[in-house]
């Protein structure tokens, strides 16, 4: 059996390996195929892409965007991008900066907390272009502020907690429809974790190729919830382990091994959006 991880971070978000120590991992794990899907990044897609060749295995260029359908959150994963795609980047590094402006307010509001973190702590431990609360939460613990990054959530940074800043997000329609025009599948990542059910059909008409039923937090029952979800409207099924590195304790990757039978399901539907670059189409017979 071949199997695949569709759901990884690096730290070019806030994950903590490289993506070539998370190539190695999968590599180790057996995997035939990774997809990388760092938050509003796909930076990492060229090394884990060479990565990946050098250890035998299929590489998948994703992202994961933050997005919402009437005051709904949902994370959308976008997959076989074109990473070159114009205007993927420029939407992209608009949400990179939206990121930096949220640590800059989470870190004022921790000031007037009386915690005196430094931003500058936070971007030089972050290190990237699109920084998280998880980066936030791994400084407080570096400065001593926190004991471990669960209690930094819990004290400042869950939402509606004194540090918490919203997030501007992107709509999941222009979300859908930015994925389509880079030539990607676009996917409902962890339907179970952001209780987004009621807006599946809506997201099924502005045309959601998939969701992903297979996830660390799912628990079988989800699983099997969102395979029949699946069925149901004819979407495409996809899963992954959500591995952050050490980011949220131990990693993830080898958590959710999903049949490979699935990928070759989305590469069809993305050869079916775009002509491999360079190729032509050939004429119908008929
Ligand atoms: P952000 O994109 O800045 O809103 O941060 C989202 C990241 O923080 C995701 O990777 C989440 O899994 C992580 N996260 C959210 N809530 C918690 C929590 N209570 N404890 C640890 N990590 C969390
Ligand atoms: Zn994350
Ligand atoms: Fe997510
Ligand atoms: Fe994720």
């Amino acid at each position: 059996m071949k199997f695949a991880d569709l759901h990884l971070h690096t730290f070019f978000s806030d994950g903590t390996f490289s993506p070539e120590e998370l190539a190695g991992h999968g590599a180790r794990l057996g995997f035939a195929a990774l997809a990388l899907t760092d938050h509003d990044s796909v930076e990492g897609c060229a090394r884990m892409a060479a990565a990946c060749d050098a250890a035998g295995m299929e590489f998948i260029a994703g992202t994961e965007l933050t997005a919402e359908y009437n005051d709904t959150e949902l994370h959308l994963l976008g997959y076989f991008l074109d990473t070159q795609n114009q205007k993927l980047l420029t939407e992209i590094a608009k949400f990179q900066s939206v990121r930096q402006n949220r640590i800059r307010e989470m870190v004022t509001r921790l000031n007037e907390l009386n915690v005196p973190l430094e931003v500058g702590s936070v971007f030089a431990l972050a290190n990237c272009k699109s920084p998280g609360r998880p980066h936030v939460a791994r400084a407080l613990v570096k400065a001593g502020f926190c004991r471990t990054n669960d209690e930094a959530f819990e004290r400042f940074l869950k939402k509606n907690r004194p540090a918490w800043v919203p997030k501007a997000k992107m709509s999941a329609l222009e979300g859908v429809e930015l994925i389509h025009q880079a030539g990607g599948v676009a996917v409902m990542a962890h339907p179970g974790l952001n209780r987004t059910d009621e807006i599946i059909p809506a997201l099924v008409e502005a045309g959601l190729d998939g969701i992903e039923c297979f996830h660390t937090k799912h628990s079988t029952n989800a699983a099997e919830r969102y395979l029949e979800i699946a069925d149901k409207h004819h979407l495409l099924v996809t899963g992954g382990s959500d591995c952050h590195g050490f980011s949220k304790g131990k990693p993830l990757i080898g958590t959710v091994k999903l049949p490979y039978e699935h990928v070759e399901k989305l590469k069809a539907k993305a050869g079916k959006r775009k002509p491999r670059s360079g190729a032509v189409a050939a004429p119908s017979r008929n």
